[in-house]
């Protein structure tokens, strides 16, 4: 797991405990976690360039080690068409981060694909100082935020354990398939507790993980923001 050692020797290094978005992302893919395309952009020219590799619609976000919540300070772009739009939205958060961020150092843009919409899963972790690191699995929005549909367990994780906590959700009915919404990939969403379980098992010193959220289809998933703090 050698990416994953230098990424957070390097924060360690300039004294960062915030790990940005293409950061986390890289370090989910080398742990088999399916994240959006991305690519770090650090010119208009290079956003638009890396917007045509990944293919529209994208989405552009700011990437700075001093900004932690991308949307507050109007730094995430969405569902962007075309060249045209890509550098509009550049401009514009550009823009917004000056205007409410004037001292956050800018690393550059973050361009990725536009996931589709779909049921919306939370994978978190977080280092509890009597047990130790500690998962946590949720459906997105409502579920997490209003009803504390959760559900943890002290990590590593079994196989076993993981689809438990998947099952033992009240949402669960909804990732079985309800109505119009088709059944979520289950599987997939199993595997990934299960590689969360082992990079936080693996790297002691995350304090706390946040896939939040993930995109999960019929046939696959997509976690489309990742967030990863460091002791
Ligand atoms: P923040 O730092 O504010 O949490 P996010 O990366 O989570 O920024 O972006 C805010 C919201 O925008 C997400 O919760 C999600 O709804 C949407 N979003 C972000 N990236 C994508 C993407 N690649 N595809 C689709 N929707 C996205
Ligand atoms: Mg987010």
């Amino acid at each position: 797991m050698n990416l994953t050692t230098k990424i957070i020797a390097e924060a360690k290094k300039e004294n960062r405990r915030y790990l940005m978005e293409n950061e986390a992302k890289t370090i989910c893919m080398e742990y088999g976690i399916p994240v959006t395309k991305f690519k770090l952009a650090k010119s208009e020219a290079e956003v638009v360039k890396a917007a045509e590799e990944i293919g529209f619609p994208v989405v552009l976000k700011i990437v700075s080690p001093d900004i932690i919540h991308k949307s507050d300070v109007g730094g995430v772009m969405l569902n962007l068409k075309d060249v045209k739009e890509v550098k509009a939205a550049y401009r514009q958060i550009m823009e917004n981060v000056k205007k409410h961020r004037k001292d956050a150092k800018i690393v550059g843009v973050i361009v990725q694909e536009m996931a589709p919409q779909s049921t919306e899963v939370i994978i978190g972790a977080i280092k509890d100082p009597q047990f130790g690191q500690t998962l946590m699995f949720g459906l997105g929005g409502v579920f997490v935020e209003i009803l504390k549909d959760v559900t943890f367990r002290i990590a590593p994780i079994t196989e076993e354990e993981a689809r438990e906590m998947v099952t033992e959700i009240k949402a669960y009915p909804l990732l079985k398939g309800y109505r119009n919404l088709p059944p979520a990939d289950i599987e997939t969403i199993v595997e990934i507790l299960l590689s969360t379980s082992k990079l936080v098992m693996d790297h002691p010193e995350i304090r706390e993980l946040d896939l939040n959220p993930i995109m999960v289809y019929e046939k696959g998933a997509k976690t489309v923001d990742a967030r990863i703090i460091l002791e």
